[in-house]
């Protein structure tokens, strides 16, 4: 099935009929449906599909004569609440895409070629970014991750158990996997900038997500005079403002962009808020440096509020440097056209997670004109789209083919 035609078949799945964004939090039947898709793609393509006990699905093309570690390529399709469309999905639809074109020209890879799936990349139901890859590579336990809960209290063991799946069944291995190649389209404008419609990452900017309780006390919105306040919404704006200048000056990222408020009355005067920073920086030192300032200047604020806060690092992702031979080989200026140029990102991907747990790892971007990602806004044109899958198709050719430089 052509890239259209797939792409035609995914765009009803999970999408708000009011915000036209995409709902596909992991473990719902808008996943389940994504899944089976993607099992029947497999199938169609006779791929060698193993879907784990968590819902990692990893297909596998070995043709006959193929042998030694296989190159991964692949993206994940859950999405944030009312995300885009391309987020994900583009890169396992192009890496379908791409094997179809791989064959339909008679190549016959050296090594076997995969295609991956992996569960709750983006962390949108249960807070953790990455949490497929990160349990298939051992970043994170499955003990500690069956614990973690999502806004209803629902457990993430329970999740999966309820969404027809056997958390005990075990997880897919990598161990076959000699290097990984994700494709994904841009959350920034930097490709239009240089009018080039695919980038190959140099690397991912450290980043993570920080838990602030501000705590006060609760009281009549009318009757309490405001200087007997301990007020945590005012400790909580302040701290808002204070990460945005400091990332600001610092030129680096921060952003609240979930809070909970307890009792949540508009006439009371509330007790908790909970507020989730998102941080991002170019260097491990400068996130520590931007967190630990908005944290102090949170401090020195509750102080002053008569109100107390903790600080809690839910999950932190260092700085991920993708293999600087694949990227170099894969932008090179031999490549028609003269290369692809090589941009960083400040987006979480599961190439990072891969990247650190030792797999030799490269990136693929494809230009989005508007730059908005996790927003229904986030777009790709079709050509763009699949010069994207030809570019995938080339680097997967390179990187299984026959002849020198063909391991990673
Ligand atoms: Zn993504």
């Amino acid at each position: 099935m052509a890239f259209e035609e797939m792409w035609r078949d995914l765009a009803p799945i999970g999408r708000s009929a009011t915000s036209g964004g995409y709902v596909r939090q992991p473990w719902t039947s808008a996943e389940s449906e994504l899944r089976s898709w993607f099992a029947e793609e497999c199938a169609a393509r006779g791929l060698a599909l193993e879907t784990d006990g968590i819902g990692n699905q990893v297909a596998w093309w070995r043709p006959e004569g193929t042998s030694g570690p296989g190159v991964l390529t692949g993206s994940h399709l859950d999405s944030v609440v009312d995300g885009g469309a391309y987020d994900g999905p583009l890169g396992v639809v192009s890496a379908l895409a791409a094997i179809d074109r791989l064959r339909s020209r008679g190549f016959q890879p050296d090594r076997p070629v995969g295609v991956g799936v992996f569960v709750e990349e983006e962390g949108s139901r249960f807070g953790r970014a990455c949490l497929g890859s990160r349990l298939v590579t051992g970043a994170t336990t499955w003990s500690e991750a069956r614990e973690l809960t999502d806004r209803d209290g629902v457990h993430l063991g329970d999740a999966v158990s309820a969404a027809g799946l056997d958390p005990d069944a075990g997880l897919v291995s990598l161990d076959d996997v000699g290097c990984f190649v994700e494709l994904h389209v841009e959350q920034g404008r930097d490709l239009v900038g240089r009018d080039a419609a695919v980038g190959v990452a140099s690397g991912i900017w450290p980043h993570g997500r920080w838990r602030f309780e501000f705590a006060g006390e609760a009281n009549h919105a009318g009757t309490t005079r405001m200087e007997d306040r301990h007020d945590p919404m005012l400790t909580y704006a302040m701290t808002a403002l204070a990460a945005n200048k400091q990332a600001r000056l610092a030129e680096q990222r921060a952003t609240f962009g979930r809070v909970e408020v307890v009792p949540n009355g508009t006439n009371a005067v509330p007790s908790l808020v909970t507020a989730w920073l998102d941080a991002r920086a170019d260097t491990d030192g400068a996130l520590t440096d931007l967190v630990g300032a908005v944290a102090r200047q949170a401090h020195d604020r509750a102080e002053r509020d008569g109100t107390t806060l903790s600080v809690t690092a839910e999950s932190v992702s260092g700085s991920v440097a993708f293999d600087a031979a694949l990227a170099s080989r894969l932008a090179g200026p031999a490549r028609p056209g003269g290369g692809w140029p090589v941009i960083a990102t400040q987006a979480g991907h599961d190439a990072g997670i891969l990247s650190a747990a030792g797999v030799p790892t490269a990136m693929l971007f494809v230009r989005n004109p508007t730059g908005v990602s996790h927003s229904p806004a986030e777009t790709a044109s079709t050509d763009d789209c699949l010069a994207g899958v030809e570019a995938l198709a080339e680097v997967l050719a390179e990187l299984a083919g026959a002849g020198p430089g063909a391991s990673a």
